[in-house]
Protein backbone atom coordinates (compact mmCIF):
# COMPACT_ATOMS: atom_id res chain seq x y z
CA UNK A 1 0.00 0.00 0.00
CA UNK A 2 1.39 3.53 -0.57
CA UNK A 3 -0.60 5.56 1.84
CA UNK A 4 0.38 5.38 5.45
CA UNK A 5 -2.45 3.91 7.41
CA UNK A 6 -1.46 5.54 10.68
CA UNK A 7 -1.55 9.12 9.42
CA UNK A 8 -4.54 8.46 7.83
CA UNK A 9 -6.35 7.38 11.28
CA UNK A 10 -4.61 10.28 12.63
CA UNK A 11 -6.27 12.43 10.06
CA UNK A 12 -9.48 10.83 10.58
CA UNK A 13 -8.67 11.34 14.59
CA UNK A 14 -7.92 15.27 13.98
CA UNK A 15 -10.85 16.06 11.52
CA UNK A 16 -13.95 14.42 14.03
CA UNK A 17 -11.77 15.14 17.20
CA UNK A 18 -14.66 17.50 18.10
CA UNK A 19 -17.33 15.42 17.30
CA UNK A 20 -16.02 12.42 18.39
CA UNK A 21 -15.78 13.61 21.79
CA UNK A 22 -18.67 14.93 22.28
CA UNK A 23 -20.99 11.68 20.72
CA UNK A 24 -18.95 9.18 22.15
CA UNK A 25 -19.78 7.48 25.21
CA UNK A 26 -17.76 8.82 28.31
CA UNK A 27 -16.34 5.44 28.88
CA UNK A 28 -16.42 3.47 25.30
CA UNK A 29 -15.81 0.41 26.31
CA UNK A 30 -16.19 -2.27 23.58
CA UNK A 31 -17.42 -5.82 24.47
CA UNK A 32 -15.89 -9.08 25.02
CA UNK A 33 -16.06 -10.76 21.58
CA UNK A 34 -17.75 -13.83 21.86
CA UNK A 35 -16.16 -17.37 20.39
CA UNK A 36 -19.12 -18.43 17.90
CA UNK A 37 -20.51 -21.79 18.51
CA UNK A 38 -19.45 -22.82 15.25
CA UNK A 39 -15.95 -21.26 15.49
CA UNK A 40 -13.86 -22.48 12.58
CA UNK A 41 -9.97 -21.46 11.91
CA UNK A 42 -6.54 -22.35 11.83
CA UNK A 43 -3.36 -22.87 13.64
CA UNK A 44 0.15 -22.09 12.31
CA UNK A 45 3.12 -23.44 14.38
CA UNK A 46 6.14 -21.25 12.69
CA UNK A 47 8.32 -23.93 14.64
CA UNK A 48 6.82 -26.36 12.36
CA UNK A 49 6.99 -24.35 9.33
CA UNK A 50 10.12 -25.30 6.70
CA UNK A 51 9.06 -22.46 4.35
CA UNK A 52 8.49 -24.66 1.46
CA UNK A 53 5.34 -22.30 0.20
CA UNK A 54 3.56 -25.26 -0.90
CA UNK A 55 0.62 -23.60 1.01
CA UNK A 56 1.11 -20.38 -0.99
CA UNK A 57 0.69 -22.14 -4.15
CA UNK A 58 -2.43 -24.23 -3.31
CA UNK A 59 -4.00 -21.65 -1.84
CA UNK A 60 -3.51 -19.94 -5.20
CA UNK A 61 -4.84 -22.17 -6.93
CA UNK A 62 -8.12 -23.20 -4.48
CA UNK A 63 -8.61 -20.11 -5.30
CA UNK A 64 -7.86 -19.19 -8.90
CA UNK A 65 -5.35 -16.58 -8.29
CA UNK A 66 -2.07 -16.26 -10.68
CA UNK A 67 1.02 -16.68 -9.73
CA UNK A 68 3.64 -19.92 -9.33
CA UNK A 69 6.17 -21.93 -6.87
CA UNK A 70 9.14 -20.30 -8.87
CA UNK A 71 8.28 -16.58 -8.63
CA UNK A 72 7.32 -16.54 -4.99
CA UNK A 73 5.17 -13.42 -4.39
CA UNK A 74 6.59 -11.31 -1.65
CA UNK A 75 3.69 -10.07 0.06
CA UNK A 76 -0.48 -10.25 0.16
CA UNK A 77 -1.68 -8.45 -2.59
CA UNK A 78 -4.92 -8.29 -5.18
CA UNK A 79 -3.79 -11.58 -6.61
CA UNK A 80 -2.13 -13.24 -3.30
CA UNK A 81 -4.09 -14.28 -0.50
CA UNK A 82 -1.61 -16.05 1.29
CA UNK A 83 1.94 -15.81 1.82
CA UNK A 84 5.20 -17.01 3.66
CA UNK A 85 7.73 -14.21 5.12
CA UNK A 86 11.32 -15.07 6.20
CA UNK A 87 12.31 -13.26 9.65
CA UNK A 88 16.12 -13.28 9.91
CA UNK A 89 18.53 -11.83 12.38
CA UNK A 90 20.96 -14.57 13.22
CA UNK A 91 20.81 -18.64 14.23
CA UNK A 92 18.71 -17.77 17.30
CA UNK A 93 16.49 -15.38 15.72
CA UNK A 94 15.22 -16.45 12.60
CA UNK A 95 11.79 -18.06 11.80
CA UNK A 96 9.04 -18.19 9.15
CA UNK A 97 5.52 -16.53 9.29
CA UNK A 98 2.41 -17.59 7.52
CA UNK A 99 -0.09 -13.94 7.04
CA UNK A 100 -3.79 -14.34 5.90
CA UNK A 101 -6.68 -12.90 7.08
CA UNK A 102 -6.96 -13.72 10.86
CA UNK A 103 -10.99 -13.77 10.98
CA UNK A 104 -11.23 -11.80 13.68
CA UNK A 105 -13.93 -12.36 16.57
CA UNK A 106 -14.44 -8.66 16.21
CA UNK A 107 -13.57 -8.36 12.76
CA UNK A 108 -12.87 -3.95 12.27
CA UNK A 109 -12.73 -4.51 8.36
CA UNK A 110 -16.41 -5.69 8.91
CA UNK A 111 -17.07 -3.04 11.16
CA UNK A 112 -15.78 -0.31 9.38
CA UNK A 113 -17.68 -1.10 6.16
CA UNK A 114 -21.10 -0.06 6.27
CA UNK A 115 -21.88 -1.58 3.29
CA UNK A 116 -22.07 -5.35 4.53
CA UNK A 117 -19.36 -6.59 2.09
CA UNK A 118 -17.72 -7.75 4.92
CA UNK A 119 -19.75 -9.87 7.55
CA UNK A 120 -18.79 -12.29 9.81
CA UNK A 121 -21.06 -15.32 8.73
CA UNK A 122 -21.43 -19.07 8.77
CA UNK A 123 -18.40 -20.63 11.09
CA UNK A 124 -16.91 -17.32 12.14
CA UNK A 125 -15.37 -16.71 8.76
CA UNK A 126 -15.10 -13.26 7.19
CA UNK A 127 -16.63 -13.43 4.33
CA UNK A 128 -16.31 -10.65 0.95
CA UNK A 129 -19.49 -9.71 -0.95
CA UNK A 130 -17.94 -8.05 -4.32
CA UNK A 131 -21.61 -7.33 -5.13
CA UNK A 132 -21.83 -4.79 -2.35
CA UNK A 133 -18.71 -3.57 -2.52
CA UNK A 134 -18.48 0.00 -3.54
CA UNK A 135 -14.66 0.29 -3.85
CA UNK A 136 -14.42 2.79 -0.39
CA UNK A 137 -11.32 0.71 1.05
CA UNK A 138 -12.30 1.85 4.60
CA UNK A 139 -11.53 -2.04 5.47
CA UNK A 140 -7.77 -1.77 4.55
CA UNK A 141 -7.78 1.39 6.80
CA UNK A 142 -9.26 -0.15 9.51
CA UNK A 143 -7.52 -3.63 9.91
CA UNK A 144 -4.60 -3.76 12.24
CA UNK A 145 -3.00 -6.47 10.58
CA UNK A 146 -3.06 -5.01 6.80
CA UNK A 147 -4.40 -7.79 5.74
CA UNK A 148 -7.41 -6.41 2.51
CA UNK A 149 -5.83 -5.90 -0.96
CA UNK A 150 -7.01 -4.08 -3.58
CA UNK A 151 -6.73 -5.01 -7.25
CA UNK A 152 -5.57 -1.80 -8.19
CA UNK A 153 -4.08 -2.95 -12.10
CA UNK A 154 -7.80 -4.40 -13.24
CA UNK A 155 -11.21 -2.05 -14.51
CA UNK A 156 -13.10 -3.55 -12.14
CA UNK A 157 -11.20 -4.05 -9.02
CA UNK A 158 -12.28 -6.09 -5.52
CA UNK A 159 -10.83 -6.15 -2.38
CA UNK A 160 -8.90 -9.52 -1.94
CA UNK A 161 -8.48 -11.57 1.36
CA UNK A 162 -8.47 -14.78 2.20
CA UNK A 163 -12.09 -16.28 3.51
CA UNK A 164 -10.97 -19.67 4.92
CA UNK A 165 -11.20 -21.50 1.75
CA UNK A 166 -15.50 -21.28 2.67
CA UNK A 167 -16.12 -22.28 -1.22
CA UNK A 168 -14.17 -25.86 -0.73
CA UNK A 169 -16.88 -27.44 1.66
CA UNK A 170 -16.41 -31.04 2.70
CA UNK A 171 -18.84 -33.22 1.62
CA UNK A 172 -18.02 -35.41 4.80
CA UNK A 173 -17.71 -33.02 7.65
CA UNK A 174 -20.00 -30.03 6.23
CA UNK A 175 -16.73 -28.01 6.96
CA UNK A 176 -13.98 -25.80 5.00
CA UNK A 177 -11.63 -27.57 3.55
CA UNK A 178 -8.71 -24.39 3.51
CA UNK A 179 -6.53 -25.34 0.83
CA UNK A 180 -3.30 -24.29 2.74
CA UNK A 181 -3.59 -26.57 5.01
CA UNK A 182 -4.02 -30.08 2.74
CA UNK A 183 -0.70 -29.74 1.63
CA UNK A 184 1.31 -28.70 4.45
CA UNK A 185 4.18 -31.53 4.56
CA UNK A 186 4.43 -30.71 8.48
CA UNK A 187 1.29 -29.55 9.56
CA UNK A 188 2.97 -26.08 10.49
CA UNK A 189 -0.38 -25.07 9.35
CA UNK A 190 -3.80 -26.80 10.39
CA UNK A 191 -7.57 -26.06 10.21
CA UNK A 192 -10.55 -27.28 12.23
CA UNK A 193 -13.16 -26.46 14.92
CA UNK A 194 -11.77 -23.68 17.20
CA UNK A 195 -11.85 -25.13 20.66
CA UNK A 196 -10.10 -28.03 19.23
CA UNK A 197 -7.21 -25.86 17.53
CA UNK A 198 -6.69 -24.42 20.93
CA UNK A 199 -6.29 -27.49 22.58
CA UNK A 200 -4.09 -28.22 20.53
CA UNK A 201 -1.96 -25.42 20.88
CA UNK A 202 -1.89 -25.88 24.39
CA UNK A 203 -1.05 -29.43 23.95
CA UNK A 204 1.90 -28.06 21.69
CA UNK A 205 3.00 -26.04 24.39
CA UNK A 206 2.79 -28.49 27.11
CA UNK A 207 4.57 -30.97 25.32
CA UNK A 208 7.69 -28.74 24.31
CA UNK A 209 7.67 -25.34 26.62
CA UNK A 210 11.06 -24.35 26.09
CA UNK A 211 10.60 -24.52 21.85
CA UNK A 212 8.16 -21.68 22.02
CA UNK A 213 7.97 -17.57 22.91
CA UNK A 214 8.70 -16.63 25.44
CA UNK A 215 10.59 -18.56 27.65
CA UNK A 216 9.12 -19.30 30.79
CA UNK A 217 5.57 -18.32 29.69
CA UNK A 218 4.59 -19.26 25.77
CA UNK A 219 2.14 -17.28 24.42
CA UNK A 220 -0.71 -18.44 21.79
CA UNK A 221 -1.28 -15.42 19.76
CA UNK A 222 -4.85 -14.87 18.68
CA UNK A 223 -6.27 -15.79 21.81
CA UNK A 224 -7.03 -12.69 23.14
CA UNK A 225 -4.90 -10.68 20.98
CA UNK A 226 -7.47 -7.76 19.18
CA UNK A 227 -10.11 -9.26 21.29
CA UNK A 228 -9.27 -12.71 19.93
CA UNK A 229 -9.17 -14.10 16.24
CA UNK A 230 -9.92 -17.33 14.76
CA UNK A 231 -6.62 -17.87 13.66
CA UNK A 232 -4.26 -19.09 16.71
CA UNK A 233 -0.32 -18.12 16.24
CA UNK A 234 2.23 -20.48 17.98
CA UNK A 235 6.64 -19.02 17.37
CA UNK A 236 9.70 -19.65 18.76
CA UNK A 237 10.42 -15.79 18.27
CA UNK A 238 8.29 -13.01 19.71
CA UNK A 239 5.24 -12.30 17.75
CA UNK A 240 6.03 -8.15 17.02
CA UNK A 241 8.97 -9.14 15.07
CA UNK A 242 6.92 -11.40 12.45
CA UNK A 243 4.85 -8.57 12.41
CA UNK A 244 1.80 -9.59 14.64
CA UNK A 245 1.53 -6.59 16.11
CA UNK A 246 0.87 -6.12 20.47
CA UNK A 247 -3.15 -4.76 20.14
CA UNK A 248 -4.17 -5.40 23.66
CA UNK A 249 -7.19 -7.15 24.79
CA UNK A 250 -9.74 -5.28 23.60
CA UNK A 251 -11.64 -5.55 19.68
CA UNK A 252 -8.76 -4.15 17.79
CA UNK A 253 -10.17 -1.25 15.30
CA UNK A 254 -12.87 -0.27 17.55
CA UNK A 255 -12.16 3.32 18.11
CA UNK A 256 -11.09 3.89 14.58
CA UNK A 257 -14.28 2.63 13.30
CA UNK A 258 -16.35 4.07 15.81
CA UNK A 259 -14.81 7.33 15.55
CA UNK A 260 -15.20 7.13 11.51
CA UNK A 261 -18.57 6.82 11.76
CA UNK A 262 -18.97 9.55 14.37
CA UNK A 263 -17.82 12.13 12.00
CA UNK A 264 -19.69 11.17 9.61
CA UNK A 265 -22.80 11.50 12.11
CA UNK A 266 -21.43 15.28 11.94
CA UNK A 267 -21.07 15.56 8.27
CA UNK A 268 -23.35 13.41 6.19
CA UNK A 269 -25.59 10.75 6.10
CA UNK A 270 -23.59 7.77 5.82
CA UNK A 271 -26.53 5.76 3.88
CA UNK A 272 -26.50 9.59 1.37
CA UNK A 273 -22.69 9.63 1.25
CA UNK A 274 -22.22 5.84 0.68
CA UNK A 275 -25.27 5.80 -1.79
CA UNK A 276 -23.46 8.29 -3.74
CA UNK A 277 -20.10 6.94 -3.56
CA UNK A 278 -22.04 3.49 -4.68
CA UNK A 279 -23.70 5.37 -7.54
CA UNK A 280 -20.38 6.73 -8.78
CA UNK A 281 -18.78 3.50 -8.47
CA UNK A 282 -21.03 1.43 -10.23
CA UNK A 283 -21.12 3.83 -13.41
CA UNK A 284 -17.21 3.68 -13.18
CA UNK A 285 -17.15 0.20 -13.21
CA UNK A 286 -20.22 -0.30 -16.01
CA UNK A 287 -18.66 1.56 -18.38
CA UNK A 288 -15.30 0.07 -17.93
CA UNK A 289 -17.01 -3.21 -18.33
CA UNK A 290 -18.73 -2.22 -20.88
CA UNK A 291 -14.88 -0.61 -22.34
CA UNK A 292 -13.98 -4.72 -22.15
CA UNK A 293 -16.58 -5.87 -23.67
CA UNK A 294 -16.21 -3.65 -26.81
S1 LIG B 1 -7.58 -9.70 9.98
FE1 LIG B 1 -8.30 -7.78 9.07
S2 LIG B 1 -9.40 -8.45 7.25
FE2 LIG B 1 -9.21 -10.24 8.56
S3 LIG B 1 -11.09 -10.28 9.83
FE3 LIG B 1 -9.52 -9.18 11.00
S4 LIG B 1 -9.90 -7.03 10.48
FE4 LIG B 1 -10.90 -8.25 8.89
S1 LIG C 1 -7.66 -20.82 3.95
FE1 LIG C 1 -7.76 -20.86 1.70
S2 LIG C 1 -7.78 -18.69 1.11
FE2 LIG C 1 -7.08 -18.76 3.26
S3 LIG C 1 -4.84 -18.82 3.16
FE3 LIG C 1 -5.53 -20.97 3.24
S4 LIG C 1 -5.75 -21.60 1.08
FE4 LIG C 1 -5.63 -19.36 1.11
S1 LIG D 1 3.23 -25.66 3.45
FE1 LIG D 1 3.56 -25.75 5.67
S2 LIG D 1 5.78 -25.99 5.92
FE2 LIG D 1 5.43 -25.30 3.81
S3 LIG D 1 5.61 -23.05 3.95
FE3 LIG D 1 3.43 -23.53 4.18
S4 LIG D 1 3.10 -23.66 6.39
FE4 LIG D 1 5.33 -23.78 6.04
Amino acid sequence: MSFDRRKLLKGFAAVGAGAAASALPAEASPPKPEVPPDAFGMLYDATRCIGCRACVTACKNANGLPGNLYDPPEDLSGDTKNIIKVYDHGKTDESYVKAQCMHCLDPACARACMIGALQKREFGIVTYDPERCIGCRYCQVACPYEIPKFQWDTPTPVIVKCELCHHRISKETGKPMPACCEVCPREAVISGDYRELLAEAERRIAENPERYWPAGSPKIYGKTDGGGTQVLYLAAVDFEKLGLPELGEAPAGYEAAEIQHTVYQGFIAPVALYGLLGAVLWKNRRSAEKKEEE
